[in-house]
């Protein structure tokens, strides 16, 4: 077994995992298996306090994913009151859910035989892919906005990464990698394009179903901006359902900034793809995505899709930071969707899903 297999969804043609390969028919590639399952919660207990207790629904060589790891996954689950749980992703190796996903990229570089990798991003995926290059010594080069947090282009610095600042929004960025990529022999580590992502996010999905005692919630509120954490966790729902461990599937709420929301306006009019949009800039720099490249696989994977206001990100991310957790920006729009709702979404779990250091606000003045 070499690792999971990818496909064109246009022409089918099917993937190894050790082909760099990272698109076809200029669309980005499906995972060829169906979703998997961990296996039953008693046969969990003793295994690694790591993603890895589900290797089953990871698929990847565990000697490639050891030499990777930095211990991701396992993050708190805690009660936050009235119904809202909160999880902690921040909690992770880099500071962000991106942890999950990008270990697996890693490993797929090596299985690859890359000699450096590339990524883009709005900073934390980038931030993860130059931590965990350094950890098997693979050179990295991350592009991301002139705009990104300082602190976000630090920490990637810091781990011996290139930075290349590109002037612009985020289409721009990627649009820059791409043509680094196409022009030399780098693995992409994109976690966009290549859907060994979600097999990492799925674990969010896991771990919440498994700390909640084999079940998950009435309700799972996740950010979307590319939608990696939408489409990780509607895997593992959907790998759940089909080895019978959960009766029926929870409601799927994703969550945009309403300055930049693609998804929430098609959903609203029951397009099946992105709508284009004048979009503004957001604090919630993470989802600023104008146009989602799996848009259309995004708005069929969730049941709702709503906005939060810059007011409300900021009026959330000081609420969560007098509770004891200190997010950023773009970590407070699923807690602000929640506590908009009034309710209406029963029991939730919302993630926090990058660390306030990561931007390193400070409250506007004295409460
Ligand atoms: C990447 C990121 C998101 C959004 O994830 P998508 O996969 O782009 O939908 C949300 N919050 C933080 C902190 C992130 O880094
Ligand atoms: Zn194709």
């Amino acid at each position: 077994m070499t690792g999971p297999v990818r496909v064109c969804p246009e022409c089918g043609r099917q993937f190894e995992f050790t082909d760099p390969a990272w698109r076809c028919c200029g669309v980005p590639m499906r995972l060829a298996e169906p979703p998997a399952a961990p296996v039953p919660p008693a046969e969990l207990a003793g295994r690694p306090l790591t993603t890895w207790r589900y290797a089953e629904a990871l698929g990847v060589p565990a000697e490639l994913w050891r030499s990777a790891t930095l211990g991701e996954g396992i993050t708190p689950l805690l009660s936050a009151g009235d119904d809202i749980s909160v999880k902690v992703e921040y909690a992770a190796p880099t500071l962000s859910f991106k942890d999950r996903g990008v270990v697996l990229l890693i490993v797929q570089a090596l299985a690859a035989g890359a000699s450096k990798v590339i990524a883009d991003s709005s900073g934390n995926a980038g931030t993860a892919v130059a931590a965990y290059a350094a950890r098997v010594g693979l050179p990295a080069e991350i592009f991301v906005p002139d705009s990104t947090s300082p602190k976000k282009i630090a920490q990637v610095r810091a781990h011996g990464a290139s930075v290349n600042l590109v002037p612009g929004n985020r289409e721009a960025t990627a649009a820059a990698a791409i043509e680094a990529v196409e022009a030399g022999d780098s693995f992409y580590a994109s976690h966009v394009y290549n859907p060994v992502f979600h097999l990492g996010t799925a674990t969010y999905g896991f771990e919440v179903w498994e700390q909640l005692g084999g079940r998950l919630p009435e309700t799972l509120v996740l950010p979307v901006g590319n939608g990696t954490l939408v489409l990780g966790v509607t895997r593992a729902v959907a790998g759940l359902l089909a080895a019978g461990l959960i009766p029926t599937a929870p409601r799927i709420v994703a969550v945009q900034a309403a300055n930049c929301a693609p998804l929430a306006a098609a959903w609203r009019t029951g397009s099946a793809k992105p709508l284009a949009v004048e979009s503004s800039p957001t604090i919630a720099e993470g989802i600023a995505i104008a146009a989602p490249a799996r848009g259309a696989e995004i708005l069929a994977a969730v049941d709702e899709i709503v906005t939060v206001t810059e007011e409300q990100v900021l009026a959330g991310r000081s609420e969560l930071a007098r509770r004891g957790w200190y997010v950023e920006d773009t970590a407070a729009v699923c807690w602000a969707a929640a506590r908009a709702s009034y309710g209406a979404w029963g029991e939730v779990v919302v993630p926090l899903s990058g660390a306030g250091l990561k931007t390193g606000w400070t409250p506007a003045s004295p409460a």
